[in-house]
């Protein structure tokens, strides 16, 4: 059987047990003992090893994939395709989550009685969160970016600080004569070799890891918040799909010049990782792989863009804050002119931009947004109750917009087509 074959059973049994054992058993202490002793710690080991093997990745596969793109003009025009791809597909996103939130309305069915019930439920959860950090965006937020201990950098996860060592790194390594920099770059190259089969290891444990996470998500998941939430949940689900069937589709076939279908059915093994572990950062060994094998993008168009996009690019969760601030605009009767839409708009797409890869990642900067156009931010608490399933959907679009990044990206550096021509004739013209 095929890896994402089993990854996939290991979702649906997960969620048809963890939905079973909330239905049939609801705060049974056997459901409670097998999740946090069986079900929680298996998910939990699977995701700590795809996140022990981020920081080498991403410094290994940076490197090799500036030093391989060669001469900086070349990687200054490769970067520039990348980042403006990133943000026309975050703001195309966005804008048609605002599209159909302003059309279905979810916001104004909500009574002030529910209303009240939920922010009383989860104010505390929304008050950590604020204490935990609604980081300002200023002008220090770009200068630290550039880590002054890059060792420090990788200790703490600061995955920006890391991008910025592992890019100037690569560029000097990429200046040096080649027969002096020829040993260094082997070294790293085997390292990106260790790496892959650490990945590997990790990805036999992923169809149990997978259905420990979601069997612990779907037993303790309060299945009746859908009854309240279900309208925006709904519009958020439906934005998310609309954007991966037709925007992300459109884009691949129109400027990654693929067929949407080959690229949605090779993409899967991505598409459920990133969905069972709610984390762009914990996919990015998977989305290196199967950019690799199975989309044929070079490995340094690869190693350039989906490190870059595990951290900047994120069409769904820009998608998700758009909803978010109108919906609750709306549950809170704030009338939001167009211009303050377009700032939504403008405020969703840099925040994705500024959210970590990890799970619930742009909660503290979603409430920044909704301080920002005055809706009360602590009205977060409303969806969290929701939260963790539509992190799941969320990130499952950010990671394939990453994919989508990396086919764009791939198909205009010509020197890099012959890879792709091996894995799939392009599209007749
Ligand atoms: N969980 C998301 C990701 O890792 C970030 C977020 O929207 O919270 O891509």
């Amino acid at each position: 059987m095929k890896l994402h074959s089993k990854i996939l059973l290991g979702l649906a049994t997960g969620a048809v047990a963890g939905v079973a054992a909330n239905a049939l058993a609801p705060g049974a202490q056997w459901v409670r003992l097998v999740a946090d002793y069986v079900a929680g710690p298996v998910g939990q080991v699977f995701l700590r090893l795809l996140l022990m093997t981020v920081i080498p990745l991403v410094f290994a596969s940076l490197t090799l994939g500036v030093a391989g793109i060669g001469d900086l003009r070349r990687l200054g025009r490769v970067g520039g395709r990348t980042l403006a791809y990133f943000v026309l597909s975050s703001v195309l996103a966005t804008v048609l989550g605002l599209a159909l939130v302003n059309a279905v309305q979810p916001g104004a069915g909500i009574g002030s009685a529910t209303r009240e019930a939920l922010l009383e439920g989860y104010r505390a959860q929304a008050e950590g969160m604020r204490v935990g950090g609604t980081r300002g965006l200023g002008i220090d937020t770009f200068v630290h970016i550039v880590p002054i201990n890059p060792l420090r950098a990788a200790v703490e996860m600061d995955l920006l600080g890391v991008i910025c060592f592992s890019l100037l790194f690569g560029a000097a390594l990429a200046l040096l004569p080649e027969e002096r920099a020829r040993p260094l770059v082997r070294g790293i190259e085997a390292l990106a070799d260790v790496v892959l089969k650490l990945i590997d290891f990790a990805m036999r444990l992923a169809p149990y890891g997978v259905f420990g996470l979601v069997f612990v998500l779907t037993s303790r998941f309060g299945w009746h918040l859908l009854e309240q939430l279900g309208v925006y949940v709904g519009v958020v689900v439906a934005g998310l799909l609309l954007h991966g069937l037709v925007t992300l589709s459109l884009l691949v076939r129109f400027l990654g010049g693929r067929d949407p279908l080959w690229f949605w059915r090779r993409a899967r093994a991505s598409l459920l990782t990133a969905f069972s572990t709610s984390s762009s950062n914990a996919t990015l060994p998977t989305n290196i792989a199967v950019a690799e094998r199975e989309l044929g993008v070079p490995p340094p168009v690869a190693g350039f863009v989906l490190p870059l996009g595990a951290t900047l690019n994120m069409n769904g969760t820009a998608l998700y804050e758009g909803v978010t601030v109108l919906f609750l605009a709306q549950a809170f009767g704030v009338d939001l002119s167009l211009a303050q839409q377009v700032v939504v708009v403008a405020l969703s797409v840099v925040t994705a931009i500024g959210a970590a890869g990890v799970p619930g990642g742009s909660l503290p900067l979603l409430m920044g947004v909704l301080a920002a156009v005055g809706v009360p931010p602590e009205g977060i608490a409303i969806i969290l109750g929701v939260d963790r399933l539509l992190d799941m959907c969320r990130t499952t679009l950010n990671v394939a917009g990453d994919l989508s990044a990396a086919v764009y990206v791939a198909r205009t550096e010509s020197a890099a087509l012959a890879t792709v021509e091996q894995v799939a004739p392009p599209l007749a013209a």
